[in-house]
């Protein structure tokens, strides 16, 4: 029996790993989540067999209660509201981690020591880990999901007050290591972690949300291969390691993608004021009409569009694919520049493009497209913002100085399709839109796209 729910367990650690390999492709994305979730089911399934019939009173229930809010959760979110959900059922798992390395502790400890020191080490950080991870996801649910500001929260000796909290964690969980006893300062410990949690958060905000959100995934990951080892189960050990590891790797991508370290995303309190960098920007807005761009459009010869988070409200992905094919169908050359955190979470404009079947090939990564905007006629950009700003090259004051950007500013002329001048996630105002070659025309990104659609039939071929 032994043997079979160890193959078992290998069987899901294999589909684990299929699966994350099948989403490196968006071609294989679908079917790789899919082989994961098989592998999920049958880790379940070979664990239940394992559970005393005592507790699945209680057990039966939770399941329930969890694949119920999770199915409702999974099938009504918005995309644009995945962020918040990654970071609350992230919560939840780190949470979990920890209240189990939490009870098989207590339980030692009220045995007279009955857990083995490696374990009870491993749990120990388990119990700091996951209470991390907890509040921390909590705390960033609650900025997303604009419960509270989004702004980051600074005071002075911040982190001096996270360093002490730490020290005293760990102080904590060394002396329950060594005596074996004392419980209360296992609570301590507990207490302490759920502290820190909020206090990591707290000073992250704007557009390093999801770096945030990504770490303390990488943190969950680490809780529950933690947990592993303190139930002895290899299967919680390895996919905790495959979060642990995915999430440490996306971390650091995005942070390399804002061109930043991890240590100024955490401690910068990027965001906290709202501004473009000392000096107005110069120049007038020139506003446009969809007769005037469907011209602009028809007679271009390279087209760019870029997509950001104003595409996703506005549901305008169909319509983007549809103005692609009409003037394709006239002969343009039209590529779509992804920048990698437009939107409000990775892959985000992959997904919605390849949601209106917009064919890979004509999706090209911020590399790509970049050095192909000189020779661009009309960058068109739908809903982007941030991702376009040349305050990140130009003003070394500007809070996202540094941060690679889509050059659509050095196109021809760019067309920006969004409602006001209202600045994006980073609150900061954007000089693209005061630039002689800079044309907006306002309005909801669907109507827009909707507009140009019609005013390209009558545009003469
Ligand atoms: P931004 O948030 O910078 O800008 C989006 C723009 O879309 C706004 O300025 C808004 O202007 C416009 N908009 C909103 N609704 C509509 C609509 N219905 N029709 C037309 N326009 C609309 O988006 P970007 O994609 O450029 O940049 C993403 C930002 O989010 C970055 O700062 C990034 O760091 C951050 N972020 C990224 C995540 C990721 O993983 N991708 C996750 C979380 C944050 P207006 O109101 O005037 O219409």
């Amino acid at each position: 029996m032994a043997e079979a729910v160890h193959l078992a367990y290998l069987a899901a650690a294999v589909l684990f790993i299929v699966g994350i390999m099948r989403l490196r492709q968006p071609a294989t994305a679908r079917s790789g989540n899919l082989v994961a979730a098989a592998g999920m089911l049958l880790a379940l399934a070979v664990t239940a067999t394992q559970i005393s019939y005592g507790n699945m009173p209680f057990i039966l229930p939770a399941v329930a209660v969890g694949a119920a809010v999770g199915a409702g959760a999974g099938r009504r979110v918005r995309m644009t509201a995945m962020p918040q959900m990654v970071a609350l059922f992230n919560g939840m798992g780190g949470g979990a981690a920890g209240l189990v390395a939490f009870g098989e502790i207590w339980r030692g400890l009220a045995q007279g020591g009955a857990l083995p020191l490696p374990a009870l080490v491993t749990g120990l950080v388990t119990v700091l880990i996951g209470g991390v991870s907890l509040s921390g996801s909590l705390l960033a649910f609650a900025k997303l999901q604009e419960i509270m500001t989004g702004r980051p929260i600074l005071f002075a000796g911040q982190s001096a007050l996270n360093a002490l909290l730490l020290a005293a964690g760990l102080a904590a969980g060394v002396d329950v290591a060594a005596t074996s006893g004392h419980g209360a300062l296992l609570v301590l410990l507990a207490a302490v972690a759920l502290a820190l949690g909020v206090g990591v958060v707290l000073p992250v905000g704007g557009a390093d949300m999801p770096v945030i959100i990504s770490l303390l995934n990488a943190l969950t990951g680490l809780a529950a291969s933690a947990t592993g080892f303190v139930l002895a189960n290899a299967l919680l050990i390895v996919a905790g390691a495959l979060v642990g590891a995915s999430g440490t790797i996306l971390t650091l991508l995005m942070a390399r993608a804002m061109n930043r370290s991890l240590a100024n995303v955490l401690f910068a309190g990027v965001g906290s004021v709202r501004a473009g960098g000392t000096g107005a920007a110069e120049g007038s807005v020139h506003p446009t009409n969809a007769e005037d761009v469907a011209t602009l459009l028809a007679y271009a010869q390279r087209v760019v569009i870029v997509p950001g988070y104003g595409l996703a409200v506005a549901r305008a992905q169909q319509e983007a694919k549809d103005l692609m094919v009409a003037l394709e169908a006239r002969g343009v050359d039209v590529k779509f520049g992804i920048h990698p955190v437009a939107g409000r979470m990775p892959g985000h404009m992959n997904v919605l493009l390849a949601e209106a079947d917009v064919p890979y090939d004509r999706l090209y990564e911020m590399e790509r497209i970049n050095p192909e905007f000189e020779r661009t006629d009309v960058a068109l950009v739908v809903g982007a913002n941030d991702v376009t700003n040349p305050a990140a090259r130009t003003r070394p004051d500007s809070p996202i100085y540094g941060m690679p950007i889509l050059d659509v500013d050095r196109a021809r002329t760019v067309v920006v399709l969004k409602r006001s001048m209202a600045p994006g996630f980073a609150g900061i105002d954007n000089e693209l839109y005061l630039r002689d070659n800079c044309r907006m025309l306002f309005g909801d990104a669907k109507a827009s796209l909707a507009a140009l659609l019609q005013a390209l039939k009558e545009v003469d071929g």
